[in-house]
């Protein structure tokens, strides 16, 4: 299931400031249909109520490749390595006071992406594989 929150957004045109749901999580195995806009960059699409203005939001989506042992952090403001290294011992410190997760962490692999070309690839070599 994808899930989502609720996350504040100003109107890039008449800087309104609304409420709106963004996602946060996808799962491959279950939101197929999401993967198209994902590939395109263009997930988290938000609507101003007011002026109607369209606009695609630049937050971090964590994309879980189930069934594979992979977990994506499509970040696209991650681009250098301290914010990643940030990221993944977020992550890390996450799983460490979790001992479902902790087993399940240690077999994951973690990755933090900023650039959409590299998880389009990624996204690509899972549909090729999983149908
Ligand atoms: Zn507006």
């Amino acid at each position: 299931m994808v899930s989502t929150s609720v996350a504040e957004v100003k109107c890039s045109k008449c800087n309104n400031i609304y409420e709106t749901n963004v996602v946060d999580h996808i799962d491959l195995s279950e939101d197929r249909e999401i993967i198209k806009a994902l590939k395109a960059g263009k997930a988290n699409r938000v609507q101003c109520p007011k002026c109607k203005k369209v606009m695609y939001l630049k937050r971090s989506i964590v994309v879980n490749f189930e069934p594979e042992n992979r977990i994506v952090v499509f970040d696209p403001s991650a681009r250098n390595n301290a914010s990643k290294e940030t990221l993944i011992q977020d992550y890390n410190s996450v799983i460490s006071f979790n001992e479902t997760l902790s087993e399940i962490g240690e077999e994951m692999e973690f990755i933090v992406i900023s650039k959409l070309d590299r998880l389009k690839s990624l996204l690509e070599e899972y549909l090729k594989q999983y149908k």
